[in-house]
């Protein structure tokens, strides 16, 4: 049998690749995002007693009531912006559904998508799937990856259909700001292009920073489906239980996708976190929780001969290595999980074109000891 491929120049994702070197070479394995501990004891508890209750069927298609309901209290609490549960909030099988579903349900052939690159792996496959055609602005590290507005305004023609947005980013962490979103406003506003917001990292923000979600910009938040997940905010990515937020309008054309991807999301879960998030601190102490960890992993490495600018937020640190080494990043990456027994991520893949701009992104979402032990062997470099 003969199979065309619809994807001939995609391969196996970055993080997979990395992940199985770092297992194969017994390295610590700061390459794909992930905690290395796990949720909330209390947590696991609500998921095995709704599994003991018999919560066992599928769920509603847009999801549990219950949680539908306490992600807009949260939602209109922490931002002031309302989703009706029954017809703007949708649950779905992580932010990785979420992201395809929404650019299924908008971008039809022919129609540009413009991306803000670097930008995490699954969104340019998405939207070629789609018959799509990604448009891109590149950021460097040079300004900490600053959106210049008017290069991305100078990119809109009557094709574009969509703009993709990540905040706080993955794999820059850096954050949207206030005015980004004026900015984006001013060249939105009077056209019907649509946004996508991936926010996974929502809560894992630092130095007293906000998130700066679109849906606080009444031009914005009229056109965002914004992307979320409960596996980074609590430590379960393994999960997979994430949701989407939209005006009317377009939930229901995201339903209609959502329903032939995977129709309903696993059930006990969703009752689990709907009792989980009626607690507020479960989720507000998380920021404090992560900024911790990107502190400590900060001190490990303050002996290493990298350059950096502390992460904004997400789970990654970014650090350009060109005072140790000119290998290309993809070459280092490999070569450190090899020789030193440590895994990161070589930031040129998330560029179309592979920009190789001489830096690794670690994962600092691990228990203090292998952060120390990966500072030391990163340290002798
Ligand atoms: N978007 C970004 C920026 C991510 O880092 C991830 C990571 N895992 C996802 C989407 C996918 O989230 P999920 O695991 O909920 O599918
Ligand atoms: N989002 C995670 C990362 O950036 C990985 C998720 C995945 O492996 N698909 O590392």
């Amino acid at each position: 049998m003969h199979i065309e491929s619809k994807q001939p120049h995609i391969g196996t994702t970055i993080f997979t690749v990395m992940s199985k070197l770092a297992a194969d070479h017994g390295a610590l394995n700061l390459s794909q995002g992930f905690p290395n501990f796990d949720g909330s004891p209390k947590l696991i508890e609500l998921v095995s007693y709704y599994l003991q209750k018999g919560m066992n069927q599928y769920a509603p298609l847009s999801g549990v009531q219950a949680l539908r309901e306490i992600i807009a209290q949260k939602t209109a609490d922490i931002y002031g912006v309302n989703y009706h549960p029954d017809s703007e909030i949708t649950v779905v099988s992580g932010a990785t559904e979420a992201l395809y579903a929404a650019i299924t349900a908008i971008v039809h052939q022919g129609d540009e998508v413009i991306l803000l690159e670097p930008n995490y792996d699954s969104y340019e496959p998405a939207i070629r799937l789609n018959g799509g055609v990604p448009v891109y602005v590149t950021l460097v590290p040079e300004n900490n990856y600053q959106i210049d507005w008017q290069i991305v305004k100078s990119k809109v023609t009557e094709k574009t259909k969509l703009i993709m947005l990540n905040t706080p980013h993955n794999p820059t962490g850096t954050v949207l700001k206030q005015q980004d979103l004026t900015a984006l406003a001013e060249i939105v506003k009077d056209t019907n292009i649509f946004i996508i917001s991936d926010e996974v990292y929502e809560h894992i923000i630092f130095d007293g920073k906000e998130h700066w979600s679109p849906i606080r910009n009444t031009i914005l938040q009229e056109r965002t489906f914004v992307c979320g997940s409960f596996g980074k905010t609590f430590h379960v990515t393994g999960w997979k239980v994430g949701y989407c937020l939209a005006p009317k309008a377009l939930t229901e054309e995201f339903r209609k996708v959502h329903q032939w991807l995977t129709f309903s999301t696993v059930t006990p879960i969703q009752y689990a976190l709907a009792d989980f998030l009626k607690e507020p601190d479960n989720y507000l102490s998380i920021p404090a929780f992560y900024q911790q960890k990107r502190d400590k992993f900060i001190s490990c490495i303050s002996n290493a001969r990298f350059s950096f600018t502390p992460a904004q937020g997400s789970f990654f640190q970014c650090v350009n290595y060109s005072a140790i080494t000119d290998e290309n990043d993809l070459a280092l990456a490999q070569r450190l999980t090899k020789e030193i027994g440590v895994a990161s991520i070589p930031v040129s893949v998330f560029y179309h074109q592979k920009n190789d701009f001489k830096i690794l992104r670690f994962c600092f979402a691990k228990d203090d000891q292998t952060l120390e032990k990966a500072g030391e062997r990163l340290s002798k470099l």
